[in-house]
């Protein structure tokens, strides 16, 4: 279903309005309980939400990498943990099994992301080990039968494990080696016998999410469920973990535009000795760089987005957006609260509304919520890694000469 220029403008505003209405006022519960209520989920299939980003032949809108970004930075503007799950089960969700499964598990699944009859976490990080290869949990051929493999081990911080039915788990298949061909993925039931599912307790931001640790003990898994080949672990990771970095830079960029838009309107209706704060020229400069960090990160995640359709590597690409949005949206979230003074910190904004009755939006809610972003697909420290390595890979030239 190919949506015309205006049914694409008009699906924005859509997403924009059901953000910041619906999905906002559900959230007042769910700060309380970290559990999406059902009707959470049958709004998000309402609103084509698990289906904007397929590709068409999944019954998906078509849309290009710069659309599906523009649909992220709209339901962005909304909750952090509602983002989090969608920016996990409609994207995420399905592009691994896509670039990375059989023929045989894409016939038999792919059609179901569409409805969103199955949801699909993503399970690399441990709690024993690091980023990358220093992973633990095992996975060795069953030594009667090595048409399975049996793996054990933890994996933590696991998005949206309370909703999902499968799991991309990244494991060691390797034990001897500490190379990056020492990895392998596998797209595993989460009924599968030995497989544990442990909540984690409430987070900071984004409550709703469906944070857990795994557990696997002896669990045993076909070797049809593997993703790609032995030893390819590391790159189906990567390859899912690149877009989803620029995605985290745009659900950045969605929290810092409506951080913008709130704080302008305080800055007009707030006076103080006399004239209102807008009217003061440090206020004036601390919303110019707002602005001028969130106009600055649009761009770079568009041209990411034309890399991507262009088919073009896009690791560094990704990570440089990840790193600038991070400090985009600290400074912004910051320049918020403090234009905002004291009601900013009060939930609902302790009640204080505009001179027309309308609310300014939940301050103190979205200042929690970014702060996920620090960590989601990798600190900076990681993104600048990756950042210098294609940086290195190139001799630094990065211009459009080049
Ligand atoms: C809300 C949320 C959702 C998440 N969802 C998922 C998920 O769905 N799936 C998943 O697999 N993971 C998930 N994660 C985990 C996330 O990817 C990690 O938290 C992140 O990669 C950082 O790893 P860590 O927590 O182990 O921190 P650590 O690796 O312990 O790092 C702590 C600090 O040390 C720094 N540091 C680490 N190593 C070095 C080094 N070599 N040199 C210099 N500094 C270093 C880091 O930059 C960081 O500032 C999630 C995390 C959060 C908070």
């Amino acid at each position: 279903m190919k949506l015309t220029e205006q049914q694409f403008k008009d699906y924005l505003l859509q997403i924009r309005a059901l953000a910041e209405g619906p999905f906002d006022e559900m959230q007042k519960e769910i700060e309380v309980t970290n559990t999406f209520p059902p009707e959470f989920y049958q709004t998000a299939i309402d609103n084509d939400l698990y289906r904007f980003a397929l590709p068409e032949k999944y019954g998906g809108f078509g849309l290009s990498e710069k659309q599906i970004l523009m649909v992220q930075e709209e339901f962005s503007r909304g909750p952090g943990g509602m983002r989090m799950h969608l920016h996990h089960a409609a994207d995420l969700d399905w592009r691994i099994l896509d670039d990375f499964g059989s023929d045989e598990l894409k016939a038999q699944y792919m059609d179901k992301f569409q409805d969103k009859t199955i949801y699909v976490n993503f399970a690399l990080t441990e709690r024993t080990g690091g980023t990358g290869a220093d992973l633990h949990t095992l996975a060795i051929k069953d030594p009667e039968d090595p048409d399975y493999y049996i793996i054990n081990g933890e994996k933590t911080l696991i998005s949206h494990t309370d909703c999902s039915d499968f799991t991309y788990l990244i494991v060691k298949t390797d034990p001897e080696s500490d190379k990056d061909e020492s990895l392998s993925a596998f797209f595993v039931d989460v009924h599968t016998p030995g497989f544990e599912i442990i909540p984690m307790s409430h987070m900071m931001g984004c409550r709703g999410a469906g944070h857990a640790d795994l557990k696997f003990t002896n669990m045993r898994v076909h070797k049809k469920y593997m993703l790609g080949k032995e030893g390819q672990g590391l790159e189906v990771a990567m390859h899912s973990l690149a877009v989803s970095r620029a995605h985290i830079a745009v659900s950045n960029l969605g929290m810092a535009q409506r951080m913008l838009e709130m704080t302008i309107k305080r800055a007009h209706d707030r006076v103080t000795f006399g004239k209102p704060l807008c009217k003061r020229q440090k206020i004036q400069q601390d919303i110019a760089d707002m602005g001028t960090k969130i106009n600055a990160l649009r761009l770079m995640i568009w041209d990411f987005a034309k890399d991507y359709d262009a088919g073009l590597n896009i690791d560094m690409k990704a990570a440089m957006c990840k790193l600038f949005s991070i400090d985009t949206v600290r400074e912004v979230s910051d320049s918020m609260l403090e234009i905002f003074g004291g009601i900013g910190y009060f939930e609902d904004n302790n009640g204080v509304r505009r001179p027309d009755g309308s609310d300014y939006g939940p301050v103190e809610r979205l200042y929690r919520d970014c702060r996920a972003m620090w960590l989601e697909e990798g600190p900076r420290t990681v993104q600048r890694l990756t950042a210098f390595r294609g940086l290195d890979q190139c001799g630094g030239r990065i211009s459009y000469l080049d």
